[in-house]
């Protein structure tokens, strides 16, 4: 993927962007367009990312009966109480203009719009049924190597960040003016997971140590329907379609098309479940079929053991609409960054839709912000590993259900980012959206529209954002 070793390393870019998910192929292009000369790093393979996974498709208000207005609505309906409007009006504003760059690009979206939970009207746009985000990310990548000023360098595993100089890999340093983190999220942390297991919110940390500020890390949606043993995802759609859930004595125990957290928390109770595909027509669904065939399931002969899995977490390194960070020359988009634009639960394809909408803004913000008027002494670098052990903490302290007692014990992890989760969901004595404690199990009224914010060397506190 890396192109020629002599044009491998310039002397300095323009912008480095750490991550090669939608949101840093995003942010590159929109970069080099400027007039940019951009690096992309990623720590293994461009493919192994988040992006390359999201099979329901990407949300935008591009029917006629639609408008962004309604998206709006429904995002933050989503969201309980807890999304930053004016980020939410940027995105659904914004969104049938990227899809229309997506086309431009060579995207092929599909005839038709899907209609997911949480969404008022059909606005999910697809690719080849559910290879959306491949496709999209196939697209970028190919219009990425096309260009004379975007190189893109793999296994670059990014240690440090240092604002205003560049960054440094474990290779060496690479110097940039500009730095966009477009590192994916966190559900990776959970031992249970339908996430590629390099999601493990390396760049927040990074983020976090180099001085910015991070937020609502406690909120993270697990999936009710992953496939017992893999983690692979077995999409809404087919419990949509009367795909059923049963217990091991073979009884429903929850409406299959309640909301996503009620659902994940009916199946974590019981451990595992089963879900039962032989009432629907699974000729529809390809794909997911051949996959449980390789695992070794019969979906026709009996149904399949699923369990929660961590799936999305909405939390991450505090933005403002233009991707900046508190930390002077560093941006952030994509899963990696709170706008606060999901709130306390993400909208079913919205996130596709924000690395779009805000990899292209942080990608703009970082070149036209002013370079930082001091550089810090450059952090240590980041030697931290997510080792079994610390997966299993998180999930046993932090899963679907937790509670006061159970964080405590997080906050000693030896990994950075467990810690601010545990601090995070310590300090929010409620339950909303993709958090939930046994031990205040009802939403507080006084907490809606607060963000749960951690700055480095600084207390723990609730703020509200315009
Ligand atoms: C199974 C599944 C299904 C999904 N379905 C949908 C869907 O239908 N619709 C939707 O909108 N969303 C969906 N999502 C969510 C969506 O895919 C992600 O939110 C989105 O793709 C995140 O993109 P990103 O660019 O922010 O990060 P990613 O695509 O995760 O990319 C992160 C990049 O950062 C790199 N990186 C991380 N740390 C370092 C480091 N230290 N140094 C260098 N590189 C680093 C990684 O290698 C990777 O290249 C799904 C997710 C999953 C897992």
């Amino acid at each position: 993927m890396s192109k020629p070793a002599d044009r491998r390393y310039a002397d300095r870019y323009d912008l480095a962007i750490v991550g090669s998910g939608v949101a840093g192929l995003t942010a590159a292009l929109t970069a080099a367009a400027a007039g940019a000369r951009v690096v992309v790093l990623t720590k293994g393979r461009v493919e192994a990312c988040a992006s390359y996974e999201a099979q329901g498709g990407v949300a935008a208000a591009v029917a006629p009966s639609d408008s962004p207005a309604h998206h709006a609505r429904d995002t933050v309906a989503a969201g309980r109480g807890l999304c930053r409007e004016s980020a939410v009006r940027v995105l659904t504003e914004e969104a049938p203009a990227r899809i229309e760059e997506l086309r431009r690009l060579g995207v092929r979206f599909g005839d038709g719009l899907g209609l997911e939970g949480g969404h008022s009207c059909r606005r999910v746009l697809h690719v080849d049924g559910a290879e959306t985000g491949r496709r999209i990310a196939e697209t970028l990548v190919r219009r990425a190597l096309e260009s004379p000023s975007i190189d893109i360098v793999e296994g670059e595993r990014v240690v440090a960040l240092e604002p205003g100089r560049g960054c440094r890999t474990e290779s060496g340093e690479i110097g940039a003016a500009a730095l966009v983190l477009a590192t994916g999220g966190y559900a990776a942390l959970w031992a249970r997971t339908t996430n590629p297991p390099g999601s493990v919110g390396e760049g927040i940390a990074l983020a976090f140590r180099a001085g910015a500020a991070v937020a609502d890390l406690e909120f993270v949606q697990f999936h009710p329907t992953a496939l017992e043993g893999s983690g692979f995802l077995l999409s809404e759609a087919l419990r949509g379609e009367g795909a059923l859930l049963l217990d091991g004595d073979g009884r429903r125990f929850v409406d299959e098309l309640a909301p996503r957290d009620v659902v994940a928390r009916a199946v974590a109770e019981r451990g595992t479940a089963l879900l039962d595909l032989r009432p629907i027509d699974r000729g529809r669904f390809p794909r997911l079929m051949q996959r449980l065939a390789d695992e070794g399931y019969e979906p026709a002969a009996g149904p399949v053991p699923v369990a929660a899995a961590a799936h999305y977490s909405m939390g991450g390194v505090v933005t403002d609409l233009d991707g900046r960070t508190e930390a002077p020359g560093l941006y952030a988009a994509g899963e990696c960054a709170c706008t606060g634009v999901h709130g306390a639960n993400r909208l079913a394809s919205n996130s596709l839709l924000e690395c779009l909408v805000f990899g292209r803004r942080a990608a703009l913000g970082a070149l036209a912000g002013p370079a930082p008027s001091e550089h810090h002494p450059s952090p240590p670098a980041l030697d931290e590993a997510v080792t079994d052990d610390v997966r299993e903490q998180v999930s046993e302290h932090a899963g679907l259900v937790r509670d006061g007692a159970g964080l405590e014990r997080l906050c000693t992890s030896p990994l950075l980012l467990a810690r601010l989760l545990a601090e995070s969901a310590l300090a929010r004595r409620e339950s909303r959206g993709g958090h939930f404690r046994a031990d205040f199990p009802h939403e507080n009224p006084a907490l809606s529209g607060r963000h749960t914010v951690l700055r480095p060397g600084r207390d723990t506190v609730l703020e509200r954002w315009t």
